[in-house]
């Protein structure tokens, strides 16, 4: 018979009919599969940690988004968030489902390009686009989202030069009754900057003005906000029909939908809009703004959490427990906040990855970088982890995968499980030679 592991006594007040402290009860739930394939054979083929995506669930959040609005306005097109997720693998599974691709810079601009993305299928935001990227965006006819006045007497300089209308929008930033505002984007409505610049473009005569764009913030908790700048920019589109006889081909509302994570410090359970929610709102308003039925705008959302962040998880193992001085228990996980960004802003929800005790302590997740604030949850409620245990970390398929930074510890492997649950590598793990590759040696400083 083996010997029973020690637990150490712990007293844990119960607020029986409430949330306690910890939370759910599911974090004590073992999840030991992505959709059908073991966590621990997805560990023993990839490495542990790995990052593993859904694709069942990624087009299942496409087509779910795609129905809430399909169902509530004739016209809506979907442009993928580039930096959201930018592999190409991911990038496909979207364009495969008809999404065009929104992207903020030239490299990004490039990949979709790369992927078969028609130029005019490619919305190009940010405020810095070189003059060679706006070149090749005008060439391919691309929907230029202009940012700011600099960037609009650029391109009336460029399109002069290559005798070709570009086409364009402006990026509008506004108060939508949610602080602080975005307004650092863009041209604002309410001093009538953003009126300024679309009457510029009109007047260049070099610059055909096709749509109106916001993007007024990121995991937004209020559908009421779409309201306002759904509102503000047909209000925009109207007075561009009425009094510059320009009719505004389409209507962007920008991304910002929320996932189902926890932000930090969240008390209880803060509930989050539906996609639903927020298409109810955007296209009644729009509806109701006054376009004639030939006028009425094309929708265009560029949607990038909602989208793919349930679609990811972080698999990962236990390298130590450790008492802190304080009497808190620690857990070193072999992940940290070089692949976990978001830990920063989300609770995230970790799994224990098998059948574990009964027993139950709060603590403190660390990672294994050698710096303080590498911290995955401040307190976690988790069933005794043994060095080797393994957990799932839920909905980290937004933005980990491109703003991971690469400290310490090299990149892992990202893995994709197919709708028939066959897997797929669409990254390989990073190892000394291609973090070297880009390295250059002085003459003097060659070791002999
Ligand atoms: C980042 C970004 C998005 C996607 O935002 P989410 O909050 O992930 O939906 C969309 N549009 C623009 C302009 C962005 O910068």
């Amino acid at each position: 018979m083996s010997k029973l592991k020690y637990e150490r006594p712990y007293l844990k007040k119960m607020n029986t009919g409430m949330l306690n402290k910890s939370g759910a009860q599911s974090e004590f739930t073992p999840v030991t599969h992505i959709e059908e394939v073991a966590v621990k054979d997805l560990i023993k083929q990839y490495g542990s940690p790995v990052f593993v995506l859904s694709e069942k669930q990624i087009r299942q959040n496409y087509k779910n988004a795609v129905r809430a609005f399909n169902t509530r306005y004739p016209k809506v097109q979907f442009a993928w968030s580039y930096k959201t997720h930018y592999n190409n693998a991911v990038c496909n599974i979207f364009h495969q489902e008809g999404s065009w691709a929104e992207v903020v810079s030239g490299f990004e601009y490039n990949k979709a390009l790369k992927n078969g993305v028609p130029g005019n299928n490619i919305i190009f935001n940010g405020p810095d686009k070189h003059s060679d990227d706006l070149i090749l965006a005008i060439e391919n006819d691309s929907l230029i989202h202009i940012d700011h006045f600099e960037e609009l007497y650029l391109l009336i300089d460029i399109c002069t030069t290559l005798n070709k209308k570009a086409k364009v929008a402006i990026r509008v930033n506004m108060d939508t009754g949610i602080y602080p505002v975005w307004d650092r984007f863009g041209f604002n409505y309410e001093s009538g900057q953003a009126w300024q610049a679309i009457n510029k473009i009109i007047a260049s005569d070099k610059l055909q003005l096709v749509g109106l764009h916001a993007h007024i913030g990121t995991y937004m908790l209020s559908a009421n906000a779409y309201g306002v700048s759904a509102a503000k920019l047909c209000d925009l589109a109207i007075n561009c029909k009425s009094q510059l006889n320009t009719v505004i081909k389409y209507l962007d509302l920008g991304g910002g939908f929320p996932s189902q994570n926890t932000l930090k410090g969240a008390i209880g359970l803060v509930s989050t809009p539906t996609v639903d929610e927020f298409a109810e709102v955007i296209c009644a308003t729009i509806l109701n703004a006054g376009f004639s039925n030939e006028d009425l705008p094309l929708l265009i959302l560029e949607s990038g959490r909602v989208m793919i962040d349930d679609a990811g998880f972080l698999l990962g193992s236990v390298l130590a427990n450790k008492r802190l001085s304080d009497g808190r228990k620690a857990t070193i996980m072999d992940f940290g906040v070089n692949i976990m960004f978001t830990s920063f802003w989300f609770d995230h929800k970790i799994s224990p990855a098998q059948e574990a005790s009964q027993f139950n302590e709060e603590s403190v997740m660390f990672g294994p970088l050698c710096m303080n604030i590498d911290v995955i949850r401040e307190a976690v409620s988790l069933p005794l982890l043994n060095k080797g245990d393994h957990v799932v970390v839920h909905k980290v398929g937004a933005y980990n995968m491109t703003q991971w930074m690469q400290f310490i510890a090299m990149r892992p492997n990202i893995v994709l499980i197919d709708t028939n649950n066959n897997t797929h590598v669409i990254r390989k793990s990073e190892d000394l030679a291609y973090l070297e590759q880009l390295e250059q040696m002085p003459e003097h400083l060659k070791s002999k």
